[in-house]
């Protein structure tokens, strides 16, 4: 696996991108400041980026289900359900979908900066992952 791959596969399971190390999340909602394991700086980033992404997996998930609720049940797609489901999934979705977003966004970042770089300037030394 390469080092990308292995980022995105840590973030994938809520883990340091960069370490792998675990608890990098306070609760469902909201990381800690840094990677208790290598000192990784988890706060700074691209947040509107980890958003838009968030956002933009919430869509796909919402038009996936609503295309197949819609196309299975041709000719006379149930319409009240939808009326709550759509609105249901929206709510749910970027709830269920932030951490993950959030920790792949620390992943693009660090493949795009694979020293860790700009982290290690602003926060001091990062740590080499085990
Ligand atoms: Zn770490």
């Amino acid at each position: 696996m390469t080092r990308r791959n292995l980022l995105f596969a840590r973030a994938l399971v809520l883990r340091c991108p960069h370490c792998g190390g675990r608890h990098v999340l306070r609760h469902w909602l909201a990381m800690k400041d840094a990677c208790p394991t290598c000192g990784l700086s988890l706060a700074t980033g691209n947040r509107a980026g980890a958003y838009i992404l968030n956002l933009f997996t919430s869509e796909m998930l919402l038009m996936v289900v609503l295309a197949t609720v819609v196309v299975r049940s041709w000719p006379s797609p149930p319409y009240d359900l939808l009326q709550w489901l759509a609105p249901l999934l929206m709510l749910i979705a970027p709830l269920l979908f932030y951490p993950f977003s959030k920790l792949v966004f620390v992943a693009i970042d660090l493949a795009m900066h694979p020293d860790a770089a700009p982290d290690a300037l602003v926060h001091g030394e990062v740590k080499k992952p085990l």
